[in-house]
Parts: C-alpha cells; structure tokens; sequence
C-alpha cells in the first residue's frame, strides 16, 4: 500500500461543483483582482475569527511582515519569535526591516513566556508567537509577559486556522494575527493566497493601503505600499472551503487522537493543553529513532515529512546577517533530530490510516526482537 503524505485533489472534488460556478461567474465579471469575492470572503472569515476586521492579501508571509510594517516595527526594533518555525515567521520580521530574535520552545513545540522572557531587551517591540501545527501557544503567559514590557503580540497563525485557545478563536489573541492560504494549509486555495486579522480598523486600513500601492483610490497614492493583493479566484476557493472547515478540523483532529491513541507508547506524541483545540495542521512525533523509523515508514509506502530539517539559526540568511544573536536554543536543536511527521489529512482513507500505525508498530517490534 502507498499512503502519500497528503492528497489535496479530496478537498478539491468536494468544493468542485459550486466553484466552478463561481469561476465561470468570475471570468465572466472580468474582475479578477480584489473585487466581490475578496469583499465576501474578508466579511465571512471575520465572522467565523470573531474579529471586526479581515483584509486579504497574497500569501501569509504578507499576511504578517504587512502589519508589523503598518504597526511602526522596522530597523533597530528587535522582535522575537520562534526558533522551531517555518522560515516567513523569522523573514517577516527581516523584511519589515528589524530584527529577528529566536527564542527556544517548551515541550508543547511552542514558543513560552519563559523562553521569551531571556531575550527582551530595550530594543524589543513586538512578539510573534507561531501556533506551530496548529496547536496554540500559551497566550495567557506570552500576553502578559507582553503587556509587563508593553511589546505588541502579533500571532503568526498561518498553521491554525479554527484552532482554539481556551476555548477563543486563535487570531483574535493579539493586537494582529497573520493567515496563510498555501494550498498546504488547512485552509488553502489553489495557488497562494494568505490574510491579516484584526480588530483594529486603523491596522486594517493601513494594510489595505500597503497591499494595493498604498492607493486610496484609483489614482492617489497615499504612502509607498506594495503588491500584495488577493484575487478573486483564490478567494473563491478560500469561500468554498471554509463552508467546510470545522468539519474537516474534526475529521483531522479524529485522525490525531487515533494516532495519539495508537502510538503514544511508542513514540513521544504531540503534547496538547486540555484547554487548546488543535485543528493539527501536523502531527508530529518525537523519537530518537527518527531517521530510522523514517527509512521504514518509506520502505512500507509511507510518505512522511520533516517540519522542518533545517532550524532557522543554521539557515545561511540567518547567519549571514550581522544583527542577529546567535543563541543556543536547546529544545529546538533536541526536537530538530527527532522530529516526525506523519501523514494527515481530511480524506486520509480509514484503511490507509491503520496502515500507517500499523507500519510504526512493525518497526518498534523489530527493533524490540532485534535488541534482544
Ligand atoms: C506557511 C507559513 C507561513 C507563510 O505562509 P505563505 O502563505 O507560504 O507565505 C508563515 N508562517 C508559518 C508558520 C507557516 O507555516
């Protein structure tokens, strides 16, 4: 049997009817960029967050170095965020101009109150906690931490979407929360696509100007923006999808409690609060006999992933860059050997996911009989 490591055309066929008919109404509009269904998109998203505002943009590393940019962050200002994370989270911060500092992670994979606390320094300004495989950070800590060093919180919540933190949407934790529509997302769309959430209307005004060549309307030009812009076929999609997107969080979030069921005596299974809701973006194990584990799974048809094989602190822009502190950071670099993860996905077929179990246990029982 081959399990692949995700299968995005089982989301596609369940949207297909109603979004073709959205395409042909697009093509036939001749808007394409920015037009109705952006607008519907950016009301309906808001409701679903619980946030007054949602501005759309072209993909979710926009989606954060926008609003720190909007928000005043730039050279000299120091802004921490994840070690562990995907590498926009650190470049967002580069490309608003600052600095980006990385802090280490608590068991939970996710930056801590007391991992950030070390790293503040009078430069600091702003913290970007990454909800790391959709499992939210410890906000409570982090925002009052936060708050003792008037730092702004930004989430970067590109893996998260749905995701609950003590029972309130992850989004609208902070002063701004960053969305990414990567068609590998939980929500994605068939190209990219990524948005800002806030209830700031000031925030959300600057970056609708920042995302169209600050333009107020068709020929004034208000401040130097960019072009970061939705268009409407990505927003279609993006309507489409999140018609069904707690019911494909539950599937998923039923998909990782099997796993978690399964393997959590094998394997060091993802560590999540009771208070959190993860809508597992990733299921990540934790194992010292990762690259191993890793060659079976392959050998059995398994397809798996590393998220991510390369910490941050060891990619050549990080290093090169004169500014950064070049911090141990313990955990990530512990993790970073042992990390795994296994394929997830709403459709994953019910036979693929005993499989998948299956094949982990086939490696522990040999590896027990062979140590004997
Ligand atoms: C995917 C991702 C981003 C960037 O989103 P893009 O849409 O690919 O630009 C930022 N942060 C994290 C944690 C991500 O996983």
């Amino acid at each position: 049997m081959q399990v692949p490591f995700v299968d995005l055309s089982w989301q596609y066929n369940q949207i297909r009817d109603e979004l073709l008919k959205r395409v042909d109404a697009i093509g036939r509009s001749g808007i394409f960029i920015l037009g109705p269904n952006v607008e519907e998109f950016e009301a309906k998203m808001a409701n679903f967050l619980g946030v007054r505002r949602v501005v759309g943009v072209g993909n979710g590393s926009d989606a954060l170095w926008l609003p720190l940019k909007a928000l005043g962050i730039g050279p000299g200002d120091e802004v921490i965020t994840a070690g562990n994370s995907f590498i926009a989270s650190a470049w967002a911060i580069a490309a608003a101009g600052a600095t980006p500092v990385l802090a280490d992670v608590g068991c939970d994979m996710n930056i801590s109150a007391d991992s950030v606390r070390d790293l503040i320094t009078t430069n600091t300004r702003a913290v970007v906690p990454v909800h790391l495989t959709g499992n939210p950070a410890a906000m409570d800590e982090l925002i009052s931490l936060a708050d003792e060093h008037e730092l702004l919180v930004v989430e970067d919540a590109a893996q998260a979407i749905g995701a609950r933190y003590k029972g309130r949407m992850v989004g609208s934790l902070g002063v701004a929360a960053s969305f990414s529509m990567h068609p590998l997302k939980n929500l994605g769309v068939l190209g990219d696509g990524g948005f800002l959430a806030t209830d700031s209307d000031l925030l959300a005004d600057d970056v609708r100007l920042l995302r169209n060549h600050g333009l107020s309307d068709r020929d004034t030009a208000m401040i130097w923006g960019y072009n970061s812009r939705l268009d409407e076929i990505q927003a279609a999609v993006a309507l489409e999808k999140l018609s069904y997107l707690d019911e494909w969080n539950g599937m998923v979030r039923e998909i990782a409690e099997r796993y978690t069921e399964a393997l959590s005596h094998l394997v060091q299974v993802p560590v999540v609060a009771n208070s959190n809701e993860s809508v597992f973006h990733n299921y990540i194990v934790r194992t010292d006999d990762r690259d191993a584990l890793r060659s079976h799974l392959t050998a059995c048809g398994v397809d798996t992933r590393i998220h991510y094989p390369v910490p941050i602190t060891d990619q050549p822009c990080y290093l090169k860059d004169t500014r950064t502190v070049k911090n141990v950071l313990p955990n990530v670099l512990h993790d970073n050997e042992r990390i795994l993860s296994l394929p997830i996905y709403p459709g994953l077929p019910e036979s693929s996911l005993s499989y998948v179990i299956s094949a982990v246990y086939s490696f522990f029982e040999a590896k027990s009989t062979s140590s004997f």
